[in-house]
């Protein structure tokens, strides 16, 4: 009897030093560096690329596709917010993901698979919009909703028409009700707020009225099964002559990174 309580009582003290020279302090200590080091994940998808051309728009005899000038515009976003002087005030680095960072197909279930796996704290679509009406213009903002059936449009028949057509039935497995997904719709708004009054600023600073047509929330498949906040901005019209003209200057493509980055870092500062 005693020697079964000494067993216990000896290995309750090994439990107990394990406890406290390995398990907690190394623990604590582990977490609080990884914590520090452990940077903010933004995933950049330029809409389209490949064969899906996205919108296009003719200048003379020029083609221009939205694939090209979304991509433009992503890859200058990536460089401002990689850039650890940008980041500094975050007190964490940003690393940044690209679903695409050349002229290539990417599946709409692929860049999906990107913003799940990499567990990022914000996926980023860039589009430019498109209209009938070479008067339609403004920045538009859409967020990840997909609790809501009503609140597909537009924009979704749209966007999401790549998808349907490559590969319906991915599609369709693609709706997913996790509480994730429904936890990320308040933050998916946050950053699209976020990043739709940042460009609108942006083009403000430079005497540019563009106007804003507002954030609105959209079942998109493009971010279907991204549980992670998950945004659609078309910063322009890629239909209308003055807005293609000022998407057309790669210095003007900068300023609409730079609006964008804005909307990211405060958005990214909140979480
Ligand atoms: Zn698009």
């Amino acid at each position: 009897m005693s020697t079964g309580i000494s067993i216990i009582k000896l290995f309750g003290s090994i439990l107990l030093l394990l406890n406290i020279f390995f398990i907690s302090p190394d623990n604590t200590a582990l977490a609080k560096k990884s914590a520090a080091a452990h940077p903010y994940i933004v995933v950049i998808d330029p809409g389209h690329g490949g064969e899906d051309t996205g919108a296009v728009a003719h200048v003379g005899k020029k083609s221009v596709y939205e694939k090209e000038l979304s991509l433009g515009i992503a890859v200058r976003l990536g460089k401002v917010l990689s850039d650890p002087r940008y980041s500094a005030p975050l007190g964490r680095p940003i690393k940044v993901i690209f679903t695409r960072e050349k002229d290539k197909a990417v599946s709409l279930e692929e860049r999906s698979r990107i913003a799940h796996d990499s567990k990022a704290d914000l996926f980023v679509s860039v589009h430019l919009n498109s209209n009938s009406s070479r008067q339609a213009g403004g920045v538009e903002t859409y967020f990840l909703n997909n609790t809501d059936e009503k609140s597909s449009d537009k924009l979704a028949e749209i966007e999401n028409k790549t998808s349907k057509r490559h590969n319906k039935k991915a599609s369709e497995d693609l709706i997913l009700k996790s509480v994730e997904v429904d936890a990320a719709v308040e933050a998916s708004r946050s950053a699209a707020n976020f990043i739709h009054k940042s460009l609108l600023e942006e083009f403000g600073r430079e005497q540019l009225h563009f106007k804003s047509r507002g954030v609105k929330q959209a079942l998109l498949y493009v971010l279907l099964d991204a549980e992670v906040p998950a945004v659609l901005c078309e910063p322009l019209f890629i239909s209308n002559p003055d807005e293609l003209q000022f998407l057309q200057s790669g210095e003007n493509r900068q300023k609409i990174a730079e609006g964008f980055a804005i909307g990211i870092l405060r958005f990214l500062a909140t979480r």
